[in-house]
């Protein structure tokens, strides 16, 4: 068999022409002539995969503003799919503003980096996120801010902590290894008399079951990575705010940091938003029966749930919150060891070991709660082991079951 004729070549490289236009058929694949009929309708949000975005001539190049969210300058800026999403979460808190980040961590940064320069203050409750006191203590070593720790149960005490030079105060509603409930509108107004802006990490009630503004907070910060995205499979932050100028600061460090999101990941929490409401009040009626369980449970000293009178701030959880999502603690009774928890960690089946939350699958967590917070160590402080559960949304009488098979190994 004779082989086939090259194709003759004209210019170096160069295809032959397509049938098509008159481009060659290189240039043609790139230059598509083809446009998409007008009038498609469907339910899903489009997905913009974009980092260049064309303008239509050097006039709306030139007078393109990157924080304009009315038009769209730079994939990282924003692009429709983006811009519905940042949409659709402030809706969900009643705010204003949205910035996403790439991961809940990342929209934390956003606000420490934006808000915060040498020589200022931050105050944080010493239950906070494990890395946003990691990432504290780095802008105290490294860049000159000062972090210190708050009793998440300080109240309006906070008031004898906040100096001058006191920026920014986060709160955690409620911390989520150990469930302290904050006292926030007392915090914001005792912030506010001193000019220090409030930021809330509101993850563990996905904004649907208190509303962070409503009580004084100027930030309201997400993990989407939970039950936004529901799926256990993307890493997503956002920060929602009331005030243009605050937003705009936040924006600007979002630039200087090169905070994009992908698409698909923009996509994919669109895509679970339209449950949420649903899958938080299943994973809320379930982790009150599970945690109602443990509570008749001798091997349980206490059960660290926002809506068990055992936990720390349950009156202002009462006042302030309409719910509670899937995520509790519980302290085992003194006698038992951490070898005994950890035996019985391992021993559940449905519960899976492993960090995060927000998906179908339930989880759970065992923390040294003791080597994580100063406030543990005080004489006549609960001193059993803390084992956090997530429940899923499986059938609350098998996560039971599971439970109690384990606990018989202790
Ligand atoms: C998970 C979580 C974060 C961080 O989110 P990532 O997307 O994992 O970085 C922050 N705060 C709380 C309370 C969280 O549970």
């Amino acid at each position: 068999m004779s082989p086939s004729p090259r194709p003759t070549r004209t210019i170096c490289g160069a295809l032959p022409e397509s049938r098509m236009t008159n481009k060659s058929l290189q240039t043609a694949l790139i230059h598509s002539d083809y446009r998409a009929p007008e009038g498609f309708a469907a339910f899903p949000s489009a997905i913009h995969h974009a980092s260049t975005v064309l303008f239509k001539d050097v006039a709306a190049m030139r007078s393109g503003n990157w924080k304009d969210k009315n038009g769209y300058t730079y994939g990282l800026h924003g692009t429709p799919t983006t811009f519905t999403l940042e949409a659709r979460l402030a809706a969900i808190e009643d705010g204003n503003h949205c910035l996403l980040a790439p991961s809940g961590l990342a929209a934390i940064a956003l606000v420490n980096f934006g808000l915060l320069k040498s020589g200022d203050d931050m105050l944080l409750p010493d239950n906070v996120y494990g890395p946003n006191r990691e990432m504290s203590n780095w802008l105290e070593q490294a860049f000159g801010v000062q972090a210190r720790y708050y009793d998440p149960l300080i109240g309006a005490r906070i008031s004898t902590m906040i100096r001058p030079n006191t920026r920014l105060i986060w709160t955690e509603a409620p911390g989520s290894v150990s469930m302290e409930v904050p006292d926030l509108p007392a915090i914001c107004a005792a912030a506010h008399q001193s000019g220090a802006l409030v930021a809330l990490d509101n993850t563990w009630s996905a904004g649907l079951a208190l509303h962070g503004f409503e009580l004084g907070v100027d930030i309201i910060m997400q993990a989407l990575t939970k039950y936004q995205s529901g799926g256990s499979d993307v890493l997503m932050g956002a920060l929602i705010t009331r005030d243009k100028a605050l937003n705009d600061k936040l924006a600007l460090a979002h630039m200087r940091l090169g905070m994009g999101v992908g698409a698909d990941d923009a996509y994919l929490v669109l895509r679970s938003l339209s449950t949420l409401k649903l899958r938080f009040d299943a994973h809320d009626a379930g982790a009150r029966d599970v945690a109602h369980w443990l509570k008749g449970r001798a091997e349980i000293g206490k059960v660290l749930h926002p809506a068990f009178e055992d936990c720390p701030g349950h009156a202002i959880w009462l006042r302030d919150f309409s719910g509670a999502g899937g995520l509790f603690s519980v302290l085992f009774d003194n006698r038992y060891s951490e070898a005994q928890t950890d035996r019985f960690v391992d021993a559940l089946k449905l519960f899976k070991i492993g960090y995060s939350w927000g998906g179908a699958n339930s989880l759970v967590m065992p923390y040294r709660i003791n080597a994580m917070r100063e406030g543990w160590q005080q004489p006549g402080h609960d001193k059993g082991q803390l084992v956090r559960f997530y429940v899923g949304l499986e059938n609350p009488i098998d996560l039971i079951a599971d439970i109690a098979q384990a606990l018989a190994t202790l």
